[in-house]
């Protein structure tokens, strides 16, 4: 998972990428790049970490230009390391891009053995870079037709920004339109983005979304738009909404705090309890018990304190020590649990082990009783267009029932959203052919046929 931003036409471009930025890092923490366009030079800058530890004043002030794209990065594809951060940046016979990718593409692996077949040297283990060597090796001589060109031959998810030495940004979305991109302004320039609420914090104006499937090409004389030859149902990934989305932001049009609240409100009525008090497993979980107690009556509190200042802890991958990685971020709230028969909402229930540490700790504070719910059904499968969730084997909902699950996360009674429920909170993403979602990791049913890397991986699962 990653976020995109862009700017056209705007004197302090770099500046303002930097604060989108700020805007989209609940997508990707794991590096974070900008590239500014100054009279056709292309200046970038990349660094691991989070936006605010990559950038400083100096930084920034040596990224002059009126464009400029910015990434934050989560790694799906490719390992955590600089090689990986984005934009890339490359030269081709007709001046420089760069590209920053949201997404995922399934065939990567499939074209990286063929373009290397044909004497292609990669750069990075980056999934994206497939893309540069198909626009490198396309006959079009523009670079619009180039990427036309190399976006025929790719499979799966991605919402691009690029920029050119020429003078533009083009932002451009696949077919399904899996990930997000919105238009938007800021007084004169133009601006691209994943979310719109990093329009909110430039205080620019969201004009649309750019469609599944469109090209829109910026320059000096304003904006042009075309469509990808490609023609496919949308298939916008629902986990957006469940989860990766910031809650004040439109995707579709719609609030996702909204979407998230009736989640929350349809689970209360699928799966009641008696009960003391609703808490959110905060952050994520906060809108969804909002509309859990609403529904239910139940009184809202926070039961859990989130830690804000934790980051992404080095120790977390270690199993042996994984465990205080939770504590670290959340611990409970005596005065609100202690005695209490108390629901914990979640948004979803993932690998199962932080569920269980929470419960645990819980449980610990004084409850009396702990019903965990989760609005989002369970998640059985993995996604390829883009989400790093876990391989089958570690999703716990992919081998066990709800009461084993119930049983291992030690909660009084587990439940889940059911995909109805689910489907009906978030509504319509496409009034013309109905639903227009993406659910796969919830459902097995992917939209857009799987490469050779990914089946291997899911029947080596299923064994
Ligand atoms: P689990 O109980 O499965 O260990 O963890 C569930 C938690 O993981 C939930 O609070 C949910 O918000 C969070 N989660 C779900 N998907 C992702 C993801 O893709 N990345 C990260 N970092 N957390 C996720
Ligand atoms: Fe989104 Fe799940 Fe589909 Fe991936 S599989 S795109 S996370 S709905
Ligand atoms: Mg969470």
């Amino acid at each position: 998972m990653c976020g995109v931003f862009g700017i056209h036409g705007h004197d302090e471009a770099a500046n303002i990428a930097y604060l989108g930025m700020h805007a989209l890092q609940h997508r990707g923490q794991e590096s974070a790049g900008l590239v500014a366009a100054d009279e056709g030079k292309l200046r970038r800058h990349v660094a691991m970490g989070l936006v605010s530890d990559a950038f400083n004043r100096d930084v920034l002030a040596k990224l002059p230009g009126t464009t400029a794209i910015g990434h934050v990065r989560y790694s799906t594809a490719g390992s955590s390391e600089l090689r990986n951060a984005q934009p890339f940046l490359f030269e081709y016979a007709g001046g420089s891009v760069s590209i920053a990718h949201n997404g995922n593409l399934v065939n990567a692996g499939e074209l990286r053995a063929e373009l290397e077949a044909q004497g292609s040297i990669f750069q990075t283990s980056s999934d994206t870079e497939v893309i540069v060597h198909l626009m490198a090796k396309a006959p079009q001589p523009d670079i619009v037709g180039k990427l036309v060109h190399a976006l025929k031959r790719v499979r799966g998810a991605y919402s691009l920004i690029l920029l050119t030495s020429d003078g533009k940004m083009i932002g451009v979305r696949d077919p399904n339109g899996f990930r997000p991109l919105v238009l938007g302004r800021l007084k004169d320039a133009y601006v691209l983005s994943s979310e719109t609420c990093s329009f909110d914090l430039i205080e620019g104006d969201l004009l649309r979304e750019v469609e599944p499937g469109e090209i829109v090409i910026v320059e000096k004389g304003g904006m042009t738009s075309q469509k990808l030859p490609e023609i496919a149902e949308r298939t916008f990934c629902v986990f957006e909404h469940v989860y990766f989305a910031r809650p004040d932001s439109l995707v579709n049009g719609k609030s996702v705090y909204r979407a998230r609240e009736k989640m929350g409100m349809k689970l209360a009525q699928e799966a009641p309890v008696e009960a003391d008090v609703v808490i959110p497993v905060p952050d994520s979980g906060v809108p969804a018990a909002v509309g859990y107690a609403k529904e239910s009556g139940i009184p809202f509190e926070l039961g859990l304190i989130r830690s804000h200042y934790v980051g992404r802890t080095f120790i977390e991958p270690q199993d042996s020590i994984r465990h205080f990685g939770v504590r670290l971020k959340l611990s409970p709230v005596r005065s609100v649990v202690d005695g209490k028969r108390v629901v914990v909402v979640d948004d979803s229930l993932v690998r199962g082990t932080t569920s269980r540490k929470i419960v645990k700790m819980l449980r610990n504070a004084g409850a009396k009783e702990v019903h965990l719910r989760i609005s989002a059904p369970p998640t059985t499968h993995p996604c390829y267009y883009g989400i790093d969730t876990p391989t089958r084997s570690e999703l716990v909902a992919a081998s066990h029932t709800i009461d084993e699950i119930n049983t291992y996360v030690t909660s009084d009674s587990l439940s889940y959203l059911s995909h109805e429920g689910m489907m009906q909170a978030v509504g319509s993403a496409n009034e013309k052919t109905g639903q227009g979602y993406c659910s796969a990791c919830f459902t097995g049913k992917y939209p857009v046929q799987l490469g050779t890397d990914q089946l291997v991986t899911l029947r080596r699962a299923r064994v």
